[in-house]
């Protein structure tokens, strides 16, 4: 029997996908018709308010903290049937609870979450592969398949039976990879627990890069995954969060310029970003 992890949750049957798919679309329609207007002139992405969406449908609330792809995917589709072409990603935040960094534990892999800490390493923005093409030899269908964790890996076997293949392509993404810290206040003197946060397309943009710099305070949703530690079939494994949202609440650099310029006016920690 398959196990149920993130990259391949069964999907939903078709016809109650698109039930879903209409109700967020009028969600949408209600709530986010000058933001979506927004998206339309080049904003990237679309926030949705996790509470705006569970007052409006509790069961998609819930589906997202426990099976996050089918809501993004749901989501998706919405704004697609809305804007077509225009690629908008959709994320969530304003989860109700955070989760502490030191609690972070099996039961939460796969599922939706959100985090807060202070950014203490972040790599350089650089391209991921997120999938890979594969021609079968022997009747020319391509095959994609999505990498799994930090790994690409051959498809097993065509529908045609046969099982040689050669790549002929691959998908890639920008991303960024953040080392946080959980904050001060939770340690209790103990050594903080850090977390591995993975960003990319619109998160590192260049006002998403100034916001995940070393030193920021964030608050990030996203899902919790797991990947082998160290050997591709190693027993033991390590997370990382798949970010969806990215919101500052303490921006490094404007703190230090509110403690050289004596409270600068106008100038709010969150004010100059
Ligand atoms: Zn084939």
């Amino acid at each position: 029997m398959a196990t149920k992890t993130g990259a391949d949750i069964q999907a939903l049957p078709d016809d109650r996908k698109q039930e879903l798919v209409t109700r967020f679309r009028l969600l949408l329609e209600k709530k986010y018709q000058k933001t979506l207007a927004k998206c339309a002139e080049g904003n990237p992405a679309l926030d949705v308010d996790f509470s705006v969406l569970d007052k409006f449908s509790p069961e998609m609330a819930d589906i997202l903290l426990s099976e996050p792809e089918k809501i993004f995917e749901i989501a998706e589709e919405a704004v697609n049937q809305i804007y077509a072409d225009l690629n908008i990603k959709v994320r969530f935040f304003n989860i109700p609870e955070d989760t502490n960094i030191r609690d972070l534990r099996s039961k939460h892999i796969g599922k939706f979450i959100s985090v807060e800490g202070t950014v203490r390493r972040a790599s350089e923005i650089r391209p991921e592969i997120m999938a890979t093409m594969w021609e079968c030899e022997d009747c020319g269908d391509v095959i994609r398949q999505p990498r799994k964790g930090a790994f690409i890996s051959r498809p097993w076997q065509c529908s045609c039976g046969k099982k040689d293949f050669k790549q002929v392509g691959s998908e890639k993404i920008d991303s960024r990879w953040l080392t946080i810290e959980e904050p001060f206040e939770l340690t209790e003197g103990d050594r903080p627990s850090q977390v591995t946060i993975f960003l990319s397309e619109d998160l590192v943009s260049p006002e998403g890069r100034r916001n995940s710099d070393p030193g920021n305070r964030l608050k990030i949703t996203g899902v919790l995954r797991d990947v082998p530690r160290g050997k591709a079939y190693s027993v033991k494994l390590d997370f990382y969060l798949d970010a969806n949202h990215v919101q500052p609440t303490e921006i490094g650099w404007a703190k230090l310029e509110i403690t050289f310029l004596g409270g600068f006016q106008g100038h709010s920690k969150t004010g100059c970003i």
